[in-house]
């Protein structure tokens, strides 16, 4: 009996990544690998990427930034825009981990790090362009630069980049912030800082709006084959999503078809009666979503050991993660990252 696997293809992977990098250019793309690379797993994705000379990487926590570095070696470039955590700064100073920063206490940590380590800290400076997540506030913006600037003239820094992460939600409120964005950069250059870099987009705006892609794009989701919810479709962005989600029958009765999880409560049970799934008989409903199985509506000629596709790029007729994160009003990472690591993943 096969265990539930989550099976990825990285040639497919590949494909999106291409695809990705041809829609940019001539910006390059940062791949944002943080949360174990939206589930896929950090090893084989950051690997299989080095092999399409992806040469940024990205991620919110320092541990996952130094996990990339002891996989990829010296040169690709990394980024981390860390929130807290902090204890491993040095670490990441001492490996040549690019700093998303974007308030003062952190601009002093990294600046600590730095002479501690006898390096210059590489920071991107963050702007907080009206997503409130983190970021200098524009009000802060010229403190954050008149502290930056000592601690480059003290050797302890270089400010690469100005950043900033928008909501891609409004074209309008998109717009406004990246009118303070370009008044940011401005600003930056005005004070004294060499900025080679700026970027400002993820998946959507990178691929919805040119204008947005600047000198490098910050993508995961698309690259992973996850469209934005209520957004353009696949097809029409030229992705295909990565990773299928499948189980074993382990019962056929009258009440319909019973598929093994696994032990873990990895699938919304709100997606009971709501969504189809791919079975060798084509589409059939999802009854219910139970702890380790899910109910299916049979099929003619339905047997224990069939495999069943909660998900995937839709070869035996199932719907994509995001189709189904649509369904309870959520988004396809949301189904992804639920995905237990206890799950095993094959690659292709
Ligand atoms: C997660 C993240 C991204 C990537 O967003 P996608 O929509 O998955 O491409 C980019 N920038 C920041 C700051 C992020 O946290």
């Amino acid at each position: 009996m096969s265990a539930p696997t989550l099976r990825i293809d990285l040639a497919v992977f590949a494909d999106n990544i291409r695809t990705v990098r041809a829609r940019v250019a001539p910006a390059e793309l940062l791949l944002v690998v943080k949360d174990d690379a939206y589930g896929h797993g950090l090893d084989r994705i950051v690997m299989a990427a080095v092999q399409e000379q992806v040469s940024w990487f990205g991620s919110s926590d320092l541990e996952t930034a130094l996990a990339v570095r002891f996989l990829v070696g010296a040169s690709p470039r990394i980024l981390a825009w860390p929130a807290g955590g902090l204890a491993r700064l040095r670490n990441a100073v001492a490996e040549s981990i690019d700093l998303g920063v974007g308030d003062l206490a952190l601009l002093d940590s990294a600046a600590a790090a730095a002479k501690e380590c006898g390096v210059t800290a590489r920071v991107h400076l963050k702007i907080d362009t009206g997503l409130r997540r983190n970021g200098f506030r524009p009000e802060q913006w010229g403190d954050a630069l008149g502290r930056a600037r000592g601690y480059e003239d003290a050797g302890l820094i270089e400010v690469v980049a100005v950043w900033s992460h928008i909501a891609e939600a409004s074209d309008d409120e998109d717009d406004a912030a990246r009118a303070l964005f370009d008044d940011a950069v401005d600003a930056a250059r005005q004070a004294g800082c060499a900025i080679e870099l700026r970027h400002l987009a993820a998946s959507a705006a990178s691929f919805a709006r040119p204008e947005f892609t600047y000198d490098l794009v910050r993508v995961g989701a698309f690259c992973f084959g996850i469209r934005s919810a209520d957004g353009p479709s696949e097809q029409s962005l030229g992705i295909r999503p990565i990773a299928s989600f499948e189980g074993a029958v382990t019962q056929v009765s009258t009440e319909g078809v019973t598929v093994a999880l696994g032990s873990f409560d990895g699938v919304p049970s709100t997606l009971g009666a709501r969504v189809e799934v791919g079975t060798p008989g084509g589409r059939r409903a999802l009854l219910r979503v139970d702890e380790e199985t899910m109910l299916v509506e049979a099929w003619p000629g339905a047997a224990v050991g069939d495999t069943v596709v909660l998900f995937g790029p839709g070869g035996a007729g199932e719907d994509s993660a995001t189709t189904l994160a649509e369904s309870i009003g959520t988004i396809g990472e949301e189904i992804l990252l639920r995905v237990s690591p206890l799950v095993s993943r094959a690659y292709r």
